[in-house]
């Protein structure tokens, strides 16, 4: 039994070890202004049967590393809960919210930094770097500080403060870039191919991607179903895929008979991957414009595989302006009692603009993925003071 690496485009595969990352051929012919190509997932070759009731340990059957590696912080395991009033509200009886706030930092960014933090663990890796907007950056340095390796971070200099004071309170090594996050990509890749360490950007370590797939794991153990509409921020599109991986895996491994209706929601000023869905392929770049900073992404790292699961699962796209996420921000925290940064609140602004899609009693799942509190200014624009 084994987990192994599989190339999104040509299909090859590759033994999970360290300084694997991408399809060395298929990203040599990643084209200028699109998404890159030969992004690896994760695959096994084995059936997982692993009773639903050991949750646990039914969660760890699916990722490829062991579960002693995993450091002592409580990621994952989020609630699925019932918000009542919102409920009531829209009239749909069975809408859940999983809370992925309640991640030790603060986002759903620590099921990806759990794993590749356990990965480095198991291979004796001292130094984990990465490129992040935000979140990914204080989530790796939080989960790698629990972990005892050093972190180094790449993050543009305009990120909101409350994710940079969290990286340096972690402990980590902080590199603001004077520039976007594209520069603090190519700056930190550079850095790991000439000084080595475990390189933890999204859509570019597939373990990304795998540790995102335990949201999918979860909400499946807590509803004991697949639910029929999932809502999901998307920006790179790696959340977007790590749910579909999940859901996949379950449905590969007969525990669920269907694929939900994923929706992907993105900002109005962001949304290269629902624009690629209705044209059919990715076009040249428009430069990224939000309050929504943790889903503002010009190229989408993660773009052609999860356009592929797009097209393969007919997934659906909802684009949502500046002006519906912060007062669907507003609308969430007043009504449930959850303080979500604007990313995270789109969901509720996309669950508005399709609720006529959907049938009352179906069960819908927002996922909300981080913390209002990261983004204090993002969070007051709406606001009279
Ligand atoms: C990163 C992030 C997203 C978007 O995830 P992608 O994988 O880039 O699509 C959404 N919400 C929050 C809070 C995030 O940190």
């Amino acid at each position: 039994m084994s987990f192994y690496y599989k190339c999104s485009d040509c299909g090859k595969t590759f033994d999970i070890k360290p300084g694997v990352y991408l399809c060395p051929e298929c990203s040599r012919k990643s084209e200028k202004n699109r998404p890159v190509r030969g992004v690896l997932e994760t695959l096994n070759d084995h059936k997982i049967t692993v009773d639903i009731n050991d949750s646990e340990n039914f969660i760890h059957s699916f990722l490829p590393v062991e579960k002693e590696y995993f450091p002592p912080i409580p990621v994952g395991n989020t609630p699925l809960w019932q918000p009542l009033n919102l409920r009531k509200k829209l009239g749909l009886t069975n809408l859940f919210i999983k809370d992925d706030t309640l991640n030790p930092t603060g986002s759903l960014k620590d099921r990806a930094s759990y794993l590749v933090a356990a990965f480095a663990i198991k291979h004796k890796i001292d130094d984990i770097v990465v490129a992040s907007t935000g979140n990914a950056a204080s989530s790796m340095s939080g989960v790698g500080a629990a972990a005892g390796k050093k972190v180094k971070i790449f993050i543009p200099a305009s990120a909101p403060k409350a994710k940079m004071v969290q990286s340096l309170q972690y402990g980590a090594d902080v590199n603001l870039v004077e520039g976007t996050y594209d520069m603090a990509f190519d700056q930190s890749i550079e850095y790991t191919n000439k000084n080595g360490g475990l390189n933890r950007n999204t859509a570019y370590n597939p373990l990304t991607l795998d540790g995102k797939k335990t949201s999918a794991l979860e909400i499946f153990l807590q509803l004991e179903k697949a639910p029929d509409h999932v809502f999901v921020p998307v920006g790179d599109g790696c959340i977007l895929g790590g749910l579909y991986r999940g859901f996949s895996d379950l449905y590969k491994n007969n525990y669920i008979d269907k694929i939900p209706v994923i929706h992907s929601v993105q900002a109005e000023g962001s949304c290269a991957i629902n624009r690629a869905l209705s044209n059919g392929d990715f076009s040249d770049p428009i430069p990224s414009n939000t309050a929504a900073d943790s889903i503002s992404v010009d190229i989408p790292r993660n773009g052609y595989y999860a356009l592929k699961m797009l097209q393969k699962y007919s997934g659906r796209a909802i684009n949502v302006t500046d002006d519906e996420i912060l007062s669907a921000q507003i609308e969430l925290a007043s009504t449930t009692g959850l303080f979500a940064e604007p990313s995270s609140a789109s969901v509720l602004a996309g669950l508005l603009k399709e609720k006529n899609e959907i049938k009352n009693n179906e069960n819908v799942v927002l996922l909300v993925t981080g913390n209002g509190l990261k983004d204090i200014d993002g969070a007051m624009k709406k606001l009279s003071l």
